[in-house]
């Protein structure tokens, strides 16, 4: 079974992984040291081997008899407690056929020992050790001595190299794990530092709140990755803030919108039940409660548009569309409130002009546009409706007379609930949600409305709706 051990803390994960990468570094790093440092001690070795082996050729001579004599042969005995003393070079000589024909006196058994199996022509070295487990470094070969070929051999001792060697691997295995603990601590604290912010950012961000959405993460340096994600964060705070502000004053106002018609029921009521009244009275107190029932109605159907609208559950059943017969359609339906103001409303579709769209969602749009039209021009004005195909999109303009748009308002106007003059509006029977619906409804279908003031005086909105789907037939 195996068990696999994460730390909890990033900080604390980053200082490991840190630690394990630098002990891979610096094991090769060691490996490397002490395997240059062994070649160059031994090479060295060899080499002064070679030179000993030069000086050797040159150091015998041949008696008359054939046998040799070596030139330096009295040396000072070696003072075993001086290594250096000890560690030769000692000369063993040999005819070619093995026969012994000079051999260094102090000269460790390994080194007298015949090579059997003959000599290469070329030198070669061998390390062997001696019976009191002493090491030492041979070199054999051809040699030519005062005339005559001879199999030479050299060696000294390899304890220096290898004590030196074993020094440096102590203080390798020694230094390694002092190294990587401070390392690994070093990069604890440098995570520990490099994650700071992060701490902080977690207690900031525990702190907001539904109640608190004004707070924000803290940014030590903006340009930095993790002053990116704070401000990422922070931007969405501010998405969020706006919503729940936005939300806070839907509920509110829709509240507001609703408590006014059902005040008004339950006064009329209550003012009916009071005495006794004849039935033209009561006909009269009923009539008045329905009206008011109908506009909590309609306020109740409007909301229930725009929160459909906002949960993208209002699927568009598109089907081609005839915006000049809508037009037609809009205005019919709306001539009593027209007529009762003595208002002209006039149609301009030159062409039939024909869109993919929802029929019944685009149709409330128009409605709402009109509606408002003939709401707020006076009596006797002039309402126009002109049906238009541009090159890349296709138009419905609604031109009123009424007292236009001041611009402050501009911007506000399709926004819910938003009145411009509450008294008035109400009065005609709007909570400042006809805009809102009309907006949605366009933009469903990929268009926009817009506004702007008419000459010499009204309004004009302007549905414009792409050209994508649409045909003109
Ligand atoms: P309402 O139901 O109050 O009409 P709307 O969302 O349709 O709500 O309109 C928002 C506000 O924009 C209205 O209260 C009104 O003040 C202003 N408005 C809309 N249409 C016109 C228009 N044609 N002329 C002047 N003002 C308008």
């Amino acid at each position: 079974m195996t068990i696999a051990w994460r730390p909890r803390s990033v900080r604390v994960r980053l200082a490991l992984w840190h630690l394990v990468a630098l002990v891979a570094v610096l094991a090769l790093y060691a490996g490397g040291v002490f395997v240059f440092v062994r070649h160059s001690l031994m090479a060295n070795l060899d080499g002064q081997l070679h030179e000993d082996f030069e000086r050797a050729e040159d150091a015998f001579a041949r008696n008359p008899d054939g046998t040799l004599s070596y030139l330096i042969a009295d040396r000072e005995p070696p003072d075993p407690a001086d290594p250096d003393t000890s560690a030769g070079p000692w000369v063993v000589v040999w005819a070619l056929d093995g026969r012994p024909l000079y051999r260094d006196a102090l000269a460790p058994a390994p080194v007298a020992a015949w090579a059997s199996g003959g000599v290469a022509v070329r030198p070669s070295f061998r390390s062997a050790q001696a019976p009191d487990g002493t090491w030492l470094r041979e070199l054999t070969g051809r040699g030519d001595l005062a005339g005559g070929a001879a199999i030479v051999r050299i060696a000294r001792s390899e304890e220096r190299v290898r004590r030196e060697t074993r020094g440096l691997l102590v203080v390798l295995l020694l230094g390694l794990p002092i190294a990587c603990g401070i390392a690994g601590f070093g990069a604890y604290l440098v995570a520990r530092r490099a994650l700071a912010p992060i701490d902080r950012m977690t207690t900031a961000a525990r702190g907001i709140t539904a109640a608190r959405l004004a707070d924000r993460l803290p940014i030590d340096n903006p340009d930095d990755e993790l002053g990116h994600l704070a401000s990422v964060f922070n931007a969405t705070f501010s998405r969020l803030e706006a919503s729940f502000e936005q939300l806070r004053r839907f509920t509110a106002d829709a509240s507001h919108e609703m408590r006014t018609p059902l005040t008004a029921i339950r006064a009329v009521g209550e003012v009916g039940l009071r005495e006794p009244r004849s039935s033209q009275e009561y006909h009269e107190i009923i009539g008045s409660m329905l009206e008011e029932a109908d506009r909590l109605n309609r306020l109740v159907e409007s909301l229930l548009t725009l929160a459909r609208a906002d949960s993208g559950g209002a699927r568009l059943l598109r089907e081609p569309v005839d915006l000049g017969g809508m037009a037609r359609e809009v205005v019919e339906h709306l001539s009593v409130l027209a007529e009762d103001k003595q208002q002209a409303v006039t149609i301009e579709a030159p062409q039939p002009v024909v869109v993919q769209a929802d029929r019944l969602v685009l149709r409330q749009a128009l409605i709402n546009l009109v509606d408002n039209a003939i709401k707020y021009s006076p009596a006797h004005g002039q309402i126009r409706i002109v049906v238009a195909a541009e090159p890349s999109d296709v138009t419905v303009t609604v031109q009123d007379t009424g007292p236009g748009i001041a611009p402050e308002h501009i911007e506000r106007i399709f926004e819910r609930f938003y009145r411009i003059d509450k008294s008035r509006s109400r009065g005609a029977g709007g909570a400042g949600l006809g805009l809102s619906i009309a907006r949605s409804a366009v933009e469903a279908h990929g268009g926009r409305i817009e506004v702007e003031c008419a000459q010499p005086a009204g309004t004009v909105f302007r549905i414009v709706l792409p050209r994508g789907n649409p045909q003109q037939a």
